[in-house]
């Protein structure tokens, strides 16, 4: 049995819910799937703005909010619906939902704090919603499904807005809850993204958490695979946006998905790999609006690998924008211990995210969002040596799994780059990773040079395939 998981554009609107609601009858054909759904897209964002709205007493715009969730779900029971009679009684479950969310606002408006508790709460509603409509519609078209509230099964600790499942409890659920219903051929509507402590308080898993919640079941059940339904074909070779020539990869390894997901690609959730790498189930990213594309397969299942690897180059660039390089030169580094941590102590100290390092002697340089930034970090730093700072700068990531193995890769990049102005350069120390950062106005420049020298040769058939959409 599979776990299909739909992402917020695949149950964003009716036709969206439609598409994914024949393809969840589809997969019955291979045993009965799981289903774990998104909110529609937009509607996390909303609450969240929502919850912080309430929190800083602007309880009007906290209702207006609700009022346009309240509205795009009956909208969406509206289109999707056909059964007059039944419209009504889900129109008021929605409402039910919505009221909780008013009264949740009132509540915290009257308080005068927003607590991260109470922001996972907030934020439960655009699954619970999303499935409350997509199983409804599924049992009025005649297919045998349940509604499950996923609190009763992803049992979490209390790490409001980052929790993580106490597995033993979880897998105990879904043995008594999940289990039986697949097998006597009930398909099971849940929600990604939430869960509840041993005592009942809701919790989330971390914006985009949905997938990790499809990858955890997928483990528990033993599933033979996990499908990530999405609005691309799968894991593409560059962002389209940047690079109109992007393939779709047909397969890559744990530790390449992995690594692109830390890199900026906004495929997966990064955590989502490991309950599934652990039990070694295959991970597949599929595009709803082309279901019969290859998409993306992601596994370390050898056998399937044979072949895949041509040679194995390059499987991905992945590209951060909103960079900014901090450079710190001091000569007290010479032959001295002790800088570094002091250095990472600073960066600590402030909750900045260091992302590439480079080094030498008497300086290091490193890169960081440029949002998080701040001129009481530049202080502290400045007390360590000389400091230069390089705003709008790029991060891009060449990453494949067998750069470590090949002569030559790091020639190619930088030869081909040679008219690219490179302010810093870095080898991740995986080895599945070179790095480099450029200027922001370059970064097209750079980046469609490169998907040229390593995505247009002959050698790369098959492997990445163009897009569905594109003849
Ligand atoms: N709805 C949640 C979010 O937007 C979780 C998810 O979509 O994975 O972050
Ligand atoms: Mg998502």
């Amino acid at each position: 049995m599979a776990v299909m998981k739909f992402g917020g554009t695949s149950v964003g609107n009716a036709r969206a819910m439609q598409q994914a609601i024949d393809l969840v009858v589809r997969e019955q054909q291979n045993g009965t799937p799981l289903v774990v759904l998104s909110a529609c897209s937009g509607i996390t964002n909303k609450l969240v703005r929502l919850a912080d709205a309430a929190g800083c007493s602007d309880i009007d715009e906290a209702l207006l909010l609700a009022g346009e969730v309240r509205d795009h779900h009956v909208s969406l029971i509206e289109e999707l619906i056909t059964d007059q009679a039944a419209k009504p009684q889900l129109a008021a479950k929605v409402d039910g939902y919505v009221s909780k969310l008013e009264m949740l606002a009132r509540g915290v408006d009257i308080v005068g704090e927003l607590t991260e508790r109470s922001k996972d709460m907030f934020c439960s509603f655009g699954e619970l919603l999303s499935t409350t409509v997509f199983s409804a519609a599924l049992i009025e078209q005649g297919h045998q499904a349940e509604w499950v509230d996923v609190r009763r099964v992803m049992i979490t600790d209390d790490n409001f807005g980052a929790a993580r499942p106490i597995t033993p409890v979880c897998e105990a659920n879904t043995a008594a809850i999940i289990r039986p219903l697949l097998e006597s051929g009930t398909i099971v509507v849940t929600q990604g993204y939430i869960g509840a402590t041993e005592s009942g308080r809701t919790t989330t898993l971390g914006r985009g958490g949905s997938d990790l919640t499809a990858a955890l079941f997928g483990a528990w059940l033993g599933s033979n695979a996990i499908q990530i339904w999405t609005d691309v074909d799968g894991v593409m070779t560059c962002d389209p946006r940047l690079v109109p020539e992007a393939r779709s990869i047909r397969i890559m390894t744990f530790s390449e998905a992995a690594e692109l997901a830390y890199l900026g690609a906004k495929v997966l959730h990064p955590d989502t790999i490991a309950p599934a790498v652990e039990k070694n189930i295959p991970v597949w990213v599929l595009n709803t609006w082309h279901p019969d594309a290859k998409g993306t397969l992601i596994t370390d299942d050898p056998e399937r690998l044979v072949g895949m690897s041509y040679g194995g180059l390059v499987k991905s660039i992945a590209v951060k924008k909103g960079q900014c390089i901090i450079n710190i030169r001091s000569n007290r580094m010479l032959g001295r211990y002790g800088f570094m941590t002091e250095l990472f102590g600073a960066f600590s100290r402030h909750g900045v995210s260091i992302e590439m390092i480079s080094s030498s002697e008497v300086s290091v340089s490193v890169t960081v969002d440029d949002k998080s930034f701040s001129e009481e970090l530049l202080q502290e730093l400045k007390a360590l040596g000389q400091v230069d700072i390089e705003h709008a700068v790029a991060t891009v990531s060449v990453v494949g799994d067998n750069l470590r193995m090949s002569k030559g890769v790091a020639g190619r990049i930088f030869s081909s780059l040679r008219n690219v102005n490179l302010r810093m350069i870095s080898q991740g120390s995986s080895e599945i990773n070179v790095g480099f950062v450029v200027q922001e106005q370059d970064v097209n420049d750079a980046v469609n040079t490169l998907h040229h020298e390593f995505f247009s040769g002959e050698e790369t058939a098959g492997i990445f395939e163009k897009p569905a959409g594109i003849p």
